[in-house]
């Protein structure tokens, strides 16, 4: 693509660090999407316009600026103030649009002042990005933080190519219909020209919503990856493509000695026994507890298993302050208790339970060793840890438990052992089932599920977007 790209996300891609020394440095964020669009950034000297996300104090304006003579694209910083991150980003982003877009309505909460933050700040950013376009750009929007952007700029700029996509799940109609702001949102979606989903089940609940809730719409065609809505005179074209990691990186960074050194190490710990892994951020739609009840079940149902395997639950901890984090981290803390004080035996615990982030080695290290991932989501966007596991099993030799709500299910979904996370019965005999897994079913399962993810990369999810822009 030869047009310059903006790029617009909640958080800019960097991170800001101050040495002991007391100078500031900045780099660019980890991931995939950033690693999959830093070549096109470069190339057409692009912008990326977020919230910086670090305190006052750090010199950004001359961070910025050494960041862009370093990595050959610029960073626009949007600021915020506390109060507006309190309520649009901690309050209506994840403590509204999250659990509703993950099913979980029992967890949203209808706050009339957040939605007025939310609007503000999509306004702000709409502004920003608007004084910063050039005509012939193409202006990309992501995620559920900014949904409204799309509306704000549209009436800046008529014209101007806009692009949205959400890396969480889109809920149905029916959930949908309960959020008071829903034809806000959703008008927002239809500002933009192309709206991107992980999943066709996204997709098609997208089109859904808006012939059911929105008047005026038209389905002007339907193709198998996209369908192309009319609406006010404007064509907007909804479709799906699953966001994937950069999976040679990962197969490369995975074999490096520093690597197989700590995943020998973690492999010593286990001796005589596989281990089960969960990685998980600290959050209450990737199943964690009904994990932890299918583990005790399956301890319970096949004593086999006992002293034979272990489960390691790595979560990771994140949005701190919100209550329901903070109950369910107290859940985990008093399960994980209960089925150690449960079937611990001398020399074996059954769970071991960490509460931190990995650093990258012990990351994949981690992913190197454990004989069976327990990947158990209620409702995942995509589930990238789903893939990052494949990728780095470079002995074919690991067993994916996948749920069957996670959006990796639709690519992976053949060759994992799929589950109902709230099925903790049919789930303790699936982890029985990967527990028990001949080594040729491990190696032609992983095998093809590590050939699907190495085809469907990160760059390939970048390049048909762009192409269906
Ligand atoms: N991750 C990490 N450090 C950790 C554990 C996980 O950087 O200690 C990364 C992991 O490599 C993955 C991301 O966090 O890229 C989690 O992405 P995923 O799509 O699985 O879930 P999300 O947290 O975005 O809902």
């Amino acid at each position: 693509m030869n047009k310059r790209m903006v790029i617009v996300s909640n958080r800019l891609p960097i991170v800001v660090n101050q040495g002991d020394d007391g100078t500031w440095n900045i780099k660019a964020g980890e991931g995939g999407l950033v690693t999959a669009l830093e070549p096109l950034m470069r190339k057409n000297h692009g912008v990326w316009i977020g919230w910086p996300g670090c305190g006052d104090d750090a010199p950004m304006a001359d961070l910025l600026k050494q960041f862009t003579s370093d990595q050959g694209y610029s960073l626009q910083p949007v600021p915020l103030s506390d109060e507006e991150v309190e309520n649009y980003y901690r309050g209506f982003a994840n403590e509204t649009l999250w659990p509703l877009f993950h099913d979980l309505l029992g967890n949203c909460h209808f706050s009339l002042e957040q939605y007025r933050t939310y609007e503000l700040v999509n306004r702000r950013f709409a502004k920003m990005t608007a004084e910063i376009s050039k005509k012939d750009d193409v202006i990309w929007i992501h995620d559920y933080q900014l949904i409204l952007c799309g509306w704000y700029l549209r009436q800046l700029l008529p014209t101007r190519s806009l692009a949205f996509f959400l890396h969480i799940p889109f809920p149905t109609p029916d959930l949908f219909r309960r959020l008071p702001w829903k034809s806000q949102i959703l008008q927002g979606m239809l500002s933009y020209d192309l709206v991107g989903f992980q999943t066709l089940r996204d997709h098609r609940n997208f089109v859904h919503c808006v012939t059911s809730l929105i008047g005026g719409i038209e389905v002007h065609s339907r193709q198998r990856h996209s369908t192309v809505l009319k609406w006010n005179n404007r064509l907007i074209r909804a479709g799906h493509f699953p966001i994937s990691i950069d999976a040679d990186d990962f197969i490369q960074r995975a074999s490096a000695k520093e690597v197989d050194e700590a995943a020998w190490y973690l492999h010593e710990n286990y001796e005589h026994r596989q281990l089960m892994l969960g990685i998980d951020r600290l959050d209450y739609t990737k199943g964690i507890p009904e994990r932890f009840l299918a583990f005790e079940r399956a301890l319970e149902k096949y004593p086999e298993m006992r002293q034979k395997v272990s489960l390691l639950q790595v979560v990771v901890p994140s949005r701190t302050m919100v209550p329901d984090y903070i109950d369910l981290k107290t859940q985990l803390d008093q399960l994980a208790g209960r089925i150690n004080g449960r079937f611990a035996e001398h020399g074996w615990v059954p769970l071991h339970y960490h509460y931190r982030s990995l650093d990258p080695v012990q990351l994949l290290a981690h992913y190197r060793t454990a004989e069976i991932a327990l990947i158990t989501p209620l409702r995942d966007g995509m589930n990238l840890v789903a893939k990052e596991y494949c990728a780095c099993s470079i002995d074919n030799n690991g067993v994916l438990v996948l749920s069957e709500f996670a959006g990796a299910a639709d690519q992976l979904g053949k060759h994992a052992l799929l589950v109902n996370p709230y099925d903790v019965e049919k789930a303790a005999d699936t982890l029985f089932q990967a527990f028990s897994m001949p080594s040729e079913e491990r190696r032609r399962r992983m095998t093809l599920m590590r050939n699907q993810i190495k085809r469907h990369d990160v760059h390939r999810w970048l390049d048909t977007f762009i192409k269906a822009l």
